[in-house]
């Protein structure tokens, strides 16, 4: 990426969904000329809708870019997207900057550096955490890994999506450490849908409990961002069962490779997997309320 010119580095951005759809629209609003290709057209419809441009391939989208952004739901899509035919590293510019954002496995993000230093592309896992609010409103924390002047070549586009920005080591360590975050949210949602049906089987005033348990040690960005979800019953995503349960595929096998005993979240590994299996997949992790209530029996009172 030639940082020397005036005027800000273009931006291909490749997955334009619940994350990348606002994510893609702040980097238009901080001024960049961003151009977005995604499966499903509406996406980048709307994308052209908030004054970026729009692309019908993924060669299309890079051929000109200065910057890549990537956020897929999964390890196989963006291997696809950046590594096979017609993929990213087949068109883009020699010199041009490749942050994957989604959330994948960290053996995945080292195979892209690894790829991308063969073409002369740079590579940086980047992915994020403070789900789709955090998505719209610009203030993700975002966890790199790789070269630290690919960091800092990437701080201002960072900028303009997150308020906590940090490079956390080498390639794949981005990675890392969002497998851990994905342990710590979903035994946090647990812990909470547990603490749901415990208040309401004991007759408890639910709305009134929740706030006294925000104020306390028990209080956390979980708590507050999923107690309305779980009062209303309402699971819109969000983020999909189905892709924290890809997360936590990541954590147990890194973690089995390591050697790292996770008991609590191998627990909730399964839980996660039981809401999938019972068809709740598509529903916001919250959900995983509906299966602490399949284990608990009818509400009462
Ligand atoms: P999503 O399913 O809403 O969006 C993914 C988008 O990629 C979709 O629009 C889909 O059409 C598009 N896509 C899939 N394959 C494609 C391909 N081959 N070419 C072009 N486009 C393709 O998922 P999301 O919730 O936006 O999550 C994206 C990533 O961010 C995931 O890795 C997820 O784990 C991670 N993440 C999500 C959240 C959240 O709260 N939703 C929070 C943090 C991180």
């Amino acid at each position: 990426m030639d940082t020397s010119h005036a005027a800000p580095p273009s931006i291909a951005f490749i997955g334009l969904g619940i994350m990348g759809g606002p994510m893609a629209a702040n980097l238009v609003r901080a001024g960049y000329q961003v151009t977005g290709h995604n499966r499903s057209r509406a996406a980048v419809d709307r994308l052209v809708s908030a004054g970026g441009r729009g692309a019908q391939s993924v060669a299309e989208a890079v051929a000109d870019a200065d910057v890549v952004i990537t956020m897929l739901p999964a390890d196989a899509e963006v291997t696809e997207v950046v590594l096979g035919e017609g993929g990213v590293l087949a068109h883009a510019r020699p010199g041009t900057l490749l942050i994957d954002m989604s959330t994948v496995g960290p053996p995945t993000a080292t195979a892209l550096a690894e790829a991308g230093r063969e073409r002369g592309v740079r590579v940086l896992d980047a992915p994020v955490s403070g789900g789709e609010a955090g998505a719209v409103e610009a203030v993700l924390s975002i966890m790199a890994g790789g070269d630290a002047t690919d960091f800092e070549a990437a701080a201002p586009v960072f900028r303009a999506l997150g308020t906590t920005v940090v490079h956390v080591g080498p390639h794949g360590a981005g990675q890392t450490v969002k497998a851990a975050n994905q342990l710590v949210v979903a035994v946090n949602i647990q812990a909470l849908a547990e603490a749901v049906v415990f208040l309401e089987k004991a007759g408890a005033d639910l709305p009134a409990a929740l706030e006294v348990l925000g104020k306390g040690l028990a209080g956390s960005t979980v708590l507050n961002r999923k107690k309305d979800n779980m009062l209303e019953r309402s699971f819109a995503p969000g983020f999909r069962i189905d892709l924290h349960h890809k997360d936590l595929g990541i954590v147990t096998d890194t973690a089995r490779d390591l050697g790292a005993i996770l008991p609590t979240g191998s627990l909730v590994a399964q839980l996660l997997a039981s809401c999938r299996a019972n068809g709740d997949g598509g529903l916001d992790h919250s959900a995983l309320l509906r299966g602490v209530e399949r284990l608990s029996g009818p509400r009462t009172g």
